[in-house]
């Protein structure tokens, strides 16, 4: 079974303000890359981690959602070298609306679940260091859709996200994590290259079933150091030690 050795690392939002697992504080979310860059791993981008597959000092960031606050972190990124994509759900682009899903609907600030516009979009992406992929349509549960619906929210978004930015988005990340072979063949179908998973057990390496490495507030740097080692991560995606549950 081929292994793939990269790390990539699955961010939602960077946000001193927002008291909740998906914001990790700016402060946080700059020590943090900074360790792994002093442990020697070297930015790289989607495609790169994956032609790179076998090397585990390659280091790739994502953020899921496109909330506002990820462009806490971009310069810090720039700083570090270290390329990232950023997830975004296309029906929500357009007007920047926040992210409104049951998993969310805890009472935690709605203008902190706002998302990027295109316009902010078109901005970001002029840094080499940025790019954007799928998110779907709407944040789908994708296993559970029609075909057609299915289609819909994979085609859609990728058309969106081409036709605002005049740039190729050939890379997806599931919402919550969610995908199953129906899916992944759907994903191929709409024309991507690569599909990002979540934390979970996708440790033979398929391009469309990437595993990332979730990061959550207050993640205590010992977690953190054990959490981005290989052998730890290997460990966990086999089940051999507890992992968290939340996928988002
Ligand atoms: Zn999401």
């Amino acid at each position: 079974m081929a292994l793939f050795r990269p790390l990539v690392l699955m961010y939602h939002a960077v946000s001193d303000d927002w008291d909740d697992p998906l914001a990790v504080r700016i402060g946080e979310f700059e020590e943090q890359l900074r360790r792994l860059v002093d442990r020697g791993f070297r930015g790289a981008t989607a495609a790169e981690v994956v032609r790179g597959a076998r090397d585990r000092r390659l280091l790739h960031v994502t953020f899921d959602d496109g909330f506002r606050s990820v462009e806490n972190g971009l310069p810090i990124l720039e700083r570090l070298e270290l390329p990232a994509t950023i997830f975004a759900c296309s029906d929500l682009a357009a007007e920047g609306l926040p992210l409104r899903v049951a998993e969310l609907e805890h009472g935690t600030s709605l203008e902190e679940r706002n998302t990027l516009t295109w316009d902010r979009f078109r901005e970001l992406t002029k840094s080499p260091f940025v790019a954007v992929g799928s998110h779907t349509q709407s944040h789908a549960h994708l296993t559970q859709l029609s075909a057609e619906d299915l289609a819909r929210e994979l085609r859609g978004s990728k058309e969106a996200i081409e036709a605002e930015l005049q740039q190729t988005c050939d890379v997806v990340a599931y919402p919550y994590g969610e995908h199953d072979e129906r899916v992944r063949k759907a994903a191929a179908a709409a024309g991507y290259d690569l599909g990002f998973a979540a934390p979970g057990r996708s440790l033979n390496f398929d391009v469309l079933e990437l595993p990332r490495t979730g990061l959550w507030r207050n993640e205590s740097r010992r977690r953190f150091d054990a959490k981005t080692r290989l052998s730890v991560r290997v460990a966990r995606e086999l089940g051999l030690t507890p992992t968290r549950g939340s996928t988002r």
